[in-house]
């Protein structure tokens, strides 16, 4: 892409203070922006830092006022940067419309879907992930989520995007329940024969945006003070970013262990 990468940020501001980036700009006046949907937002990712204009791979980064996230007590600048991706997890929820209680599954092990079973967790719900590698069912383990889901689920959350992954959540979800689409599907997708009959409720999630209660952003940095284990789990590697391509490579290998790598400038 023809931009500086990096979405998934977090900093210091000139004055000193630590705080995460929240990366998506929404335009703030099309139809779904004026409806409180950011997300939904009609200008589409072209203004989302790291993606459509330079992010944050760099040692300085100029943003929006608007996108500064201040970091509560308890959670350091260097694991910060898991905010977004948590964030994308927290709205998957959000949109799922999953309550305090309610058992949730989650398929996939990568960082996303273990930051989403944390978020379900945090959410004070009783939660179980789907797990490829050792290294995944490790952090699960760490963040206090159960493995191979097994029985029925009131929200499950796809965070594989692949067919296998979709089938899993047919085969868990309760009747009526819902099953949240937060993976990005690089390849089509087929539902299973016959999904209909459980009457699931397909919800699709993208990104982070805001309810009532504040934006997803800062309930997943909320939810990281909270559970300090998260950040310890999911951070498996650190590099200096003069060290970005070994980085890169070690993050590409998710057999060998790495689950989020984190640049710092
Ligand atoms: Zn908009």
């Amino acid at each position: 892409m023809p931009v500086t990468l990096g979405h998934e940020v977090a900093g210091h501001l000139d004055d000193g203070s630590a705080v995460a980036v929240w990366p998506l700009v929404a335009c703030g006046t099309c139809d779904r922006c004026t409806a409180g949907e950011v997300s939904q937002c009609r200008t589409g990712p072209g203004r989302v830092y790291g993606i459509g204009r330079d992010g944050g791979m760099a040692d300085e980064l100029v943003v929006d006022p608007a996108c500064i996230v201040p970091l509560p007590d308890g959670l350091g600048v260097g694991d910060a940067a898991l905010v977004e991706p948590i964030a994308c997890g927290v709205h998957a929820l959000r949109r799922g419309g999953m309550r305090s209680g309610e058992r949730v599954a989650v398929v996939g092990a990568g960082a996303i879907g273990l930051g989403a079973a944390a978020a379900a967790r945090w959410m004070d719900g009783s939660v179980d992930i789907a797990a490829r590698h050792p290294a995944q069912r490790q952090a699960a383990e760490q963040i206090g989520v159960g493995p191979d889901p097994g029985g029925e689920y009131d929200v499950v959350v796809d965070a594989a995007g692949t067919e296998a992954a979709i089938a899993k959540c047919v085969e868990l979800v309760r009747p009526g329940g819902t099953i949240t689409l937060l993976a990005s599907y690089w390849e089509p997708v087929a539902f299973p024969q016959f999904f209909t009959m459980k009457e699931p409720v397909l919800v699709g999630a993208n990104m982070h945006g805001r309810d009532a209660t504040g934006t997803d952003m800062e309930a997943a940095a909320r939810m990281l003070a909270d559970l300090p284990e998260v950040s310890r789990a999911m951070i498996t590697h650190r590099f200096p970013l003069e060290r970005a391509r070994e980085a890169f490579t070690v993050a590409a290998d998710r057999a060998a262990g790495a689950i989020k790598v984190v640049l710092e400038p």
